[in-house]
């Protein structure tokens, strides 16, 4: 048996997006920018891609422009709006609880400009201080950039709130999300958070690792740091991943058709694991308030979470430690140390992350699988 309950850190990708990138390899093979008919069908495959993207996310075909990855259009956005705002402001904003695109970006800039970087606090449920938020407002804030949910303990952040808050102050400010893990599960859309950039992954939804979406709105515009034949409206330079964006596109088409089922599904699974491990187990607690219905953070103090998650491994079942994305980063989780977790909670922390293509059965066995492994485990703990 194998249960794969690390959905956060990557998908398997779908039998669709992987017909779709089959088809982009081998029947419609040309470079877009060729003039003749096989150039014609690969940017017809290219445009019902960016279609279906758009789509899910509820923003126009224009505005999404394709990447390798959320990384490299979380690096394009900040790069270029934080460039762009030093003309006029000194500020820039962010949270505790942002991917290391994001605060890796951010820091380096910060290395070779000279600005202020706030990082706003994390409550211990997970949530943005946003009476911290508040005492920042100033008309010299450049950007603010708050994911829109965590990657680790699927909390959902109140982005609408922060940003209108930031653009109230300042006017000119720009305001960027990482949707990674929202995008296909929440149903909300960068225009509803009011944000001028927003970042996505196909590899997250079940399309295949090496493509991803910058979400520009109209009228916005920002210098690329990519420079080339001028593909992207030259924003963003290099032949098109095509058959990335063919499979991106239908497995977006499949992730709007399946959203509401999907998300239904998730959520008794969720449920069903922290109600069981909660009321069996001793010691336990979950971390976050609001979270998304795909991604559970159990804490199970008494043991190391890696001993455990090795435990299950050899059972069959695969799931995450902290965050799969910064695994090269031994250290503890910089999400839950900003909510407060002590380092011994944060040592016995796994994440569940769910998709649709995991059961109810998948569940069961899991609990089953903890009750039996995690008393083991807690007997041979030393703190
Ligand atoms: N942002 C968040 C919230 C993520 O979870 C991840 C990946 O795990 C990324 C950004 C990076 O995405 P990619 O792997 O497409 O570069």
């Amino acid at each position: 048996m194998e249960i794969y309950f690390d959905n956060a850190a990557t998908t398997m990708v779908c039998k669709e997006a992987a017909d779709a990138a089959l088809s982009a390899m081998t029947m419609e093979y040309g470079n877009p920018s060729s003039l003749h008919n096989k150039g014609l069908e690969a940017e017809k495959i290219m445009r019902r891609g960016r279609e279906s993207v758009a789509a899910l996310w509820g923003v126009k075909a224009e505005e999404i422009y394709f990447t390798s990855c959320a990384t490299e259009s979380n690096n394009l956005a900040l790069s270029g709006a934080v460039k762009k705002g030093l003309k006029w402001g000194d500020t820039v904003i962010t949270t505790k609880a942002e991917h290391p695109s994001v605060l890796e970006v951010l820091e380096n800039l910060k290395s070779e400009h000279n600005f202020k970087l706030i990082y706003i606090d994390l409550l211990k449920n997970g949530q943005p201080d946003m009476d911290m938020l508040k005492k920042y407002m100033s008309e010299k804030i450049i950007l603010i950039s708050m994911m829109h949910v965590n990657n680790e303990t699927g909390c959902i952040m109140p982005v609408r709130e922060a940003v209108n808050m930031v653009k109230k102050a300042s006017p000119r400010a720009f305001a960027h999300s990482d949707m990674v893990q929202s995008y296909g599960k929440t149903g909300v859309s960068p225009a509803m958070l009011g944000v001028d950039f927003a970042s996505v992954s196909g590899h997250k939804i079940h399309a295949p690792k090496g493509i991803g979406a910058l979400y520009i709105k109209n009228g916005v515009s920002i210098k690329t740091g990519i420079f080339g034949g001028g593909q992207e409206k030259n924003f963003r330079s290099g032949t098109e991943n095509v058959p990335g964006i063919a499979a991106f596109g239908a497995a977006s088409e499949k992730a709007m058709a399946e959203r509401e089922e999907t998300n239904k599904k998730t959520a008794e699974i969720k449920k069903y694991i922290s109600n069981s491990v909660l009321s069996c187990l001793d010691g336990c607690f979950t971390n976050g308030e609001s979270t998304v219905s795909n991604i559970l953070n159990i804490t199970f103090t008494g043991l190391r979470s890696e001993i455990l998650l090795h435990s299950l491994e050899a059972r069959g079942i695969f799931v995450s430690s902290g965050s799969a994305c910064s695994s090269n980063h031994p250290s503890p989780s910089k999400v839950l140390t900003a909510m407060g977790l002590k380092n011994g909670e944060i040592d016995g922390s796994l994440r569940f992350s769910f998709s649709g293509y995991n059961t109810m059965d998948e569940a069961k066995y899991t609990v089953k699988v903890l009750l039996e492994e995690v008393p083991k485990i807690r007997k041979f703990y030393r703190g």
